[in-house]
């Protein structure tokens, strides 16, 4: 058995890049397939952390690093983005990965973004910074 037992990851506690500890794998009852979530403990503040195993792997230099932050797009409403790619959203200060995007029956575009914390969500994209409809009725101003 040759597992990393060290890895580098973005500790939500510590708010930055730490070392790692693998602690153990979570077993799921009743489920046969092997898990894919795996705990790590940071040996910062000593936290743990579900990590996902198979982001973990995806890393080419060993270095398991998931998600880095500065490579990460902030999130806007009106901005448009791609699937695969990184965004970080400024008030819920988690980073995540666009998996999906639809577009609803109104022409809403949305996209479904797998986040680190808070798991999966869908959030709004391409949306026009001015939807407001033409004022019909124009108020003169001073005469
Ligand atoms: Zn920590």
């Amino acid at each position: 058995m040759a597992k990393t037992k060290y890895i580098m990851h973005d500790c939500a506690y510590c708010h930055k890049m730490t070392k790692m500890e693998l602690v153990g794998e979570m077993l799921k009852e009743g489920d046969e397939s092997p898990s894919q979530k795996v705990w790590y403990r940071c040996t910062r503040c000593k936290h743990s952390a579900l990590l996902d195993k198979q982001n973990l792997v995806q890393t080419k230099r060993g270095d398991a690093i998931k998600i880095d932050r500065s490579s990460c797009t902030t999130y806007s409403k009106e901005l448009v983005y791609a699937v695969g790619q990184m965004i970080y959203h400024l008030e819920w200060d988690d980073v995540g990965k666009v998996v999906a995007k639809r577009k609803t029956s109104d022409g809403t575009q949305s996209i479904t973004v797998s986040f680190e914390k808070l798991g999966e969500r869908r959030l709004i994209e391409n949306l026009a910074p001015s939807i407001e409809p033409k004022i019909a009725e124009i108020i003169p101003a001073q005469l």
